[in-house]
C-alpha cells in the first residue's frame, strides 16, 4: 500500500551505500574487523557515564571496574536465546517474562526447554513489567527474569534488580526498543546481567537483520562469543590473520554471527542513533501536546513530564521507539484504525499479548493478566520515525482527531 504516512521508515543515505561497497571491495564478507569495530563502538556508546551524573545522585552506584562488552549476533531473537543459554537457563527452570512484548521474548525461553511465567504490566500509563509480579510468580524453579523496555521507555530497573538479587535471579533486558536510552546514569541493557538489542529494519538502528548483546560480566561475554560461533575457540577471521591455526569446540554452540555488510550498516546507523532518538523524542512531544486534551490515554507521558525537570540526559532518556496510545474504553478500535487507514495513516498494535496466542494457549495452563489484556485491547501505535516531516506529523494528528470525533466518546 502507498501510505501518506507509513508506520516507520529508514534513515538511509549515501553513507550506508558507501559502507556496504567498502565491504564488498574488501572481499571479506563474514564476521571480522568491521563487526569488531561495530561491537567496540556500540559498547562505548552504552558505557556508564560517571562524569555525567553526580556521584550517588540517582541511587545506582556504578560497579567498580565495570567493563562493558558487546557481542554482535544475527538478530535479537538469537541474542535472547544465547543470553538464556549463557545464564544456564534450561529444562526444569522457569523464567518470568512480560506478556505485552514481541513473541520472541518468550520463545527464546522455550527454545532452552525452560518454562515461561507471564507477568502483568504496571498500568495503562506505564506498560512495562510490574516489579511486584516477580514476588507473585517466583518459585524455587525460577532462574531468571526478562524485562522489556516497551517502546523504548525504561522499566523500573532499580526495583527489578533489587528483587532479582533477593531471589537470586538473573536479569535479561530485552532492549530491542531501547538502544542509547538512559536511566539513572546507566544505559538500558546494562542494568541486568545481559542486554539484547535488535537491528531489524523497523528498529531505531536498522541493518535489516542483526542484533547485539551487552554484558559487564567478562565470563558471560566469553561464553556468548563461544555460543555465537559453534562453541569454537577461534574464528575463521583469527585463522585468516594468522592468530590461530586450529581450534577446539568447548560448547554446543550455534551459528548466530553477524556479517561484515550488516556490521558496516550498523556502524553508520550507530553514528546517527542519538540524533535520531532525539528526533523521535521531539515528534513524540508534538503528538503528546496535540492530543493532550482528548480522552485518548498517552502512556509514559506522565513519566517523561515528571523527569523532564531533572534536565540531565543520562538520568532519564527514552529511545522513543514507538508512539503508543490507548483508546478510551468502548471506543471501537477497528473503526478508529479504519478511519486512519482511509486517511493514508498506517498504524499497528503493540502487542497481542503472548499468553493469548494459540500456540501458548495450547502448551500452557490458561492464565489471565487483566491489566495487560485491557491495555492491549485499547492500544494503537501511530507512525514514528526520525525522518518524519512536520506536515506528516500534522496529517497524523488531524486524522487521529477526526477519527476519534467520528467514533464518539
Ligand atoms: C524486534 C523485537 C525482537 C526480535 O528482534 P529480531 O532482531 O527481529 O529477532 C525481540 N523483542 C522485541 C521487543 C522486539 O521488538
Amino acid at each position: 500500500m502507498n501510505w501518506t504516512v507509513p508506520l516507520s521508515d529508514l534513515d538511509y543515505g549515501p553513507e550506508e551505500d558507501q559502507a556496504v561497497l567498502d565491504v564488498l571491495h574488501s572481499k571479506w564478507l563474514t564476521m571480522g574487523a568491521v563487526a569488531q569495530a561495530f561491537e567496540a563502538e556500540f559498547a562505548a556508546l552504552h558505557a556508564p557515564q560517571t562524569g555525567a551524573i553526580a556521584p550517588g545522585a540517582y541511587g545506582s552506584a556504578l560497579p567498580p571496574g565495570f567493563d562493558l562488552q558487546a557481542v554482535a549476533v544475527s538478530n535479537a531473537t538469537q541474542a535472547l536465546h544465547l543470553a538464556c543459554l549463557a545464564l544456564g537457563v534450561g529444562p526444569g527452570d522457569e523464567v518470568i517474562v512480560p506478556s505485552l512484548t514481541f513473541v520472541a521474548t518468550a520463545n527464546a525461553v522455550l527454545y532452552t526447554g525452560a518454562q515461561v511465567r507471564f507477568a502483568d504490566v504496571i498500568s495503562p500509563a506505564e506498560l512495562t513489567i510490574d516489579p511486584a509480579e516477580i514476588d507473585r510468580l517466583y518459585t524455587p524453579r525460577t532462574k531468571a527474569v526478562i524485562v522489556m523496555h516497551y517502546a523504548g521507555y525504561p522499566c523500573r530497573m532499580a526495583e527489578i534488580v533489587a528483587k532479582a538479587k533477593k531471589y537470586g535471579l538473573a536479569v535479561i533486558e530485552d532492549a530491542a526498543h531501547a538502544p542509547a536510552a538512559w536511566l539513572d546514569g546507566r544505559a538500558l541493557g546494562t542494568w541486568g546481567d545481559i542486554g539484547c538489542f535488535s537491528f531489524f529494519s523497523n528498529k531505531n538502528l536498522a541493518t535489516g537483520e542483526g542484533g547485539m548483546l551487552l554484558t559487564g560480566r567478562p565470563e558471560l561475554a566469553e561464553k556468548l562469543r563461544l555460543l555465537r560461533s559453534h562453541g569454537m575457540t577461534s574464528l575463521t577471521w583469527d585463522r585468516h590473520n594468522g592468530h590461530a591455526s586450529s581450534y577446539d569446540v568447548v560448547e554446543l554452540g550455534h551459528n548466530d554471527r553477524i556479517d561484515e555488510l550488516r556490521a558496516a550498516l550498523g556502524r553508520v546507523q550507530l553514528a546517527k542513533l542519538e540524533r535520531n532518538n532525539a528526533r523521535r523524542g521531539l515528534i513524540t512531544s508534538q503528538y503528546w501536546q496535540a492530543l493532550a486534551t482528548t480522552p485518548l490515554e498517552l502512556p509514559f507521558r506522565a513519566s517523561v513530564l515528571a523527569q523532564a525537570r531533572l534536565n540531565n540526559p543520562r538520568a532519564y532518556r527514552p529511545a522513543y521507539h514507538l508512539f503508543p496510545l490507548l483508546l478510551p474504553l468502548g471506543l471501537e478500535r477497528e473503526r478508529f484504525v479504519g478511519r486512519l487507514k482511509a486517511a493514508g495513516v498506517q498504524t499497528s498494535l503493540h502487542y497481542p499479548p503472548i499468553h493469548t496466542f494459540s500456540y501458548y494457549r495450547k502448551h500452557m495452563p490458561r492464565i489471565s493478566l487483566p491489566r495487560t489484556e485491557v491495555a492491549a485491547a485499547r492500544e494503537v501505535t501511530l507512525p514514528l520515525f526520525p525522518t518524519m516531516c512536520r506536515e506528516q506529523v500534522e496529517h497524523v494528528v488531524e486524522a487521529v482527531l477526526a477519527a476519534a470525533a467520528e467514533t464518539a466518546w
